[in-house]
């Protein structure tokens, strides 16, 4: 498997990927260790994460060269990516001891109702790329902690990442079967899925989802599948054109787009729309494109080179029907997978921009008459990741969101996700979730005792 720099094509490494075999061999042996670290006290366990906590902080400067050269995200997103899941790690070593703990729900006249949190034992988990770090923490720490071995595929295009992940768990005291890293692409995701595993927990696309979900279909396993997004926000006439065009063009912007929440349509009331359009486009023109190694770079090139013939096909489609380029809209003409900070006006949803996840830095904006046609429009989607409303008004955004189906819901903000609060999608979305407490149960099985004492 060929390691490639999305910024200059240039090889970065070659890697074996694991066969069929191999991964049935992990599969067996995480069985095997599985129950010896169910078995161990939850302390224990919480003692091998923070170890691999700074473990990561000791590493972060080489760990973001590296998820840079191979994935193409600006250098200091990538410290801010590894900055920010101290903190997320930190929100797992204090609240799963407490969201684990067994609850006794009833003690009466003999009788104790008791719910336990049982590990579910060995879970594949399938990740993507473009933040490995946070998509994958979220399954494979709260996993762990729970008792479960992890069989973790980080993507191949996030493969020496996921690497340094295995080794610093191993350094960290995690047994090497407990946590194993799974090495390759689509193939090796399928080989591990098809292992007799009891949980499977996939962060990707829409359409790889799919085909987990039918491949684990007749199992009845634990699935949870974290999907893409078309994620809307509805700028109202109140707003501040100026403070809502900075934020959006970083939520549309930021990982050249590649966020499941990244901003991905824009609606704008009539009244407000130029003016918000003028300071839009000019943010977006005025950011610094270029080599992701440099410090004062924003927009490096993207992951993939496939998505680029997905943005120029979105791109045309958008013009043919009416739409209005404003900045960008073509690729950039330099080794590596580039594409300009492209922004449209006058977008509709009969245009595949608007109806479609992008996943770069692509993004739509239409003009809207009220709240009840934006509101019309952000449900228009067969997704459902998070919503945004940009208002003074707090009641009149609350009255919005709350009309809008989203797993989260923004207020002033966008493209932002918290250890605290459960990070869920509908429809194509995903099912399940990561994060908050709920996120942590979502790694065990809540079991029910009834326990009579013969003695009364
Ligand atoms: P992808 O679906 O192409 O790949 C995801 C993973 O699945 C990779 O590890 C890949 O090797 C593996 N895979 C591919 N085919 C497989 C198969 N048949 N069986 C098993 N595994 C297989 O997605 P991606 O390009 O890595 O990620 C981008 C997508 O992920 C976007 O749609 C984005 O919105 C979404 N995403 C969602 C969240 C979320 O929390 N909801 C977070 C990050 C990314």
């Amino acid at each position: 498997m060929r390691i490639v720099n999305p910024a200059d094509g240039s090889l970065v490494a070659a890697l074996d990927e694991d066969s069929p075999q191999e991964i049935a061999g992990k599969y067996a042996r995480a069985r095997a260790a599985q129950p010896a670290w169910a078995a161990r006290p939850i302390e224990h366990r919480l003692a091998a994460i923070r170890r691999f906590k700074a473990l990561v902080k000791e590493r972060a400067a080489e760990l973001a060269g590296t998820l840079t050269r191979e994935m193409g995200k600006p250098i200091a997103q990538s410290r801010a990516e590894l900055s920010a899941l101290d903190e997320r790690l930190e929100f797992f070593l204090e609240h799963t001891g407490r969201a684990l703990a067994p609850e006794d729900v009833l003690d009466r006249k003999g009788m104790l109702e008791r719910i336990t949190h049982e590990p579910l034992g060995v879970i594949a988990n399938v990740s993507a790329w473009n933040y490995p770090y946070f998509v994958g923490a979220n399954v494979f720490v709260p996993a762990l902690l729970a008792g479960n071995a992890v069989l973790y595929k980080p993507s191949e295009l996030a493969s020496q990442t996921g690497l340094a992940i295995g080794e610093m768990m191993r350094d960290a005291g995690v047994p090497e079967d407990v946590f194993s890293v799974v090495t390759g692409a689509g193939a090796a995701g399928a080989a591990l899925v098809a292992q007799p595993v009891d949980g499977v927990f996939f962060t990707g696309s829409y359409a790889t989802g799919v085909r987990i979900a039918a491949a684990c279909a007749a199992r009845m396993v634990k699935l949870q599948l974290e999907l893409g997004g078309k994620d809307p926000v509805y700028v109202c006439e109140d707003a501040n054109p100026k403070t809502a065009a900075g934020s959006l063009a970083d939520g549309a912007m930021y990982n050249a787009g590649q966020s499941c929440c990244a901003v991905e349509r824009i609606y704008v009331h009539a009244s407000l729309h130029d003016r918000f359009v003028e300071e839009f486009a000019r943010t977006v023109r005025g950011y610094r494109i270029g080599d992701p190694m440099d410090e004062a770079t924003y927009l490096g090139p993207l992951a993939r080179a496939a998505q680029l013939e997905v943005l120029e096909r979105q791109v045309a489609d958008a013009l043919a029907k009416g739409g209005r380029v404003l900045t960008g809209g073509k690729r950039i003409a330099r080794p590596g997978n580039w594409f300009e900070p492209t922004v449209l006006a006058n977008a509709d949803h009969l245009m595949a921009l608007m109806r479609e996840e992008s996943f770069g830095p692509v993004i739509g904006i239409q003009k809207v008459a009220g709240d009840d046609e934006a509101i019309a429009l952000m449900n228009d989607t067969e997704y459902g990741l998070t919503a945004g409303v940009y208002t003074p008004d707090e009641r009149r955004a609350r009255a919005i969101l709350a009309r809008v189906r989203s797993g989260s819901a923004y207020w002033n903000c966008c493209d932002r996700v918290s250890p605290r609060l459960p990070w869920s999608g509908i429809g194509h979305s995903g099912v399940g979730l990561t994060l908050s407490t709920y996120g942590i149960q979502a790694f065990a099985r809540p079991r029910g005792w009834h326990l009579k004492s013969q003695s009364r």
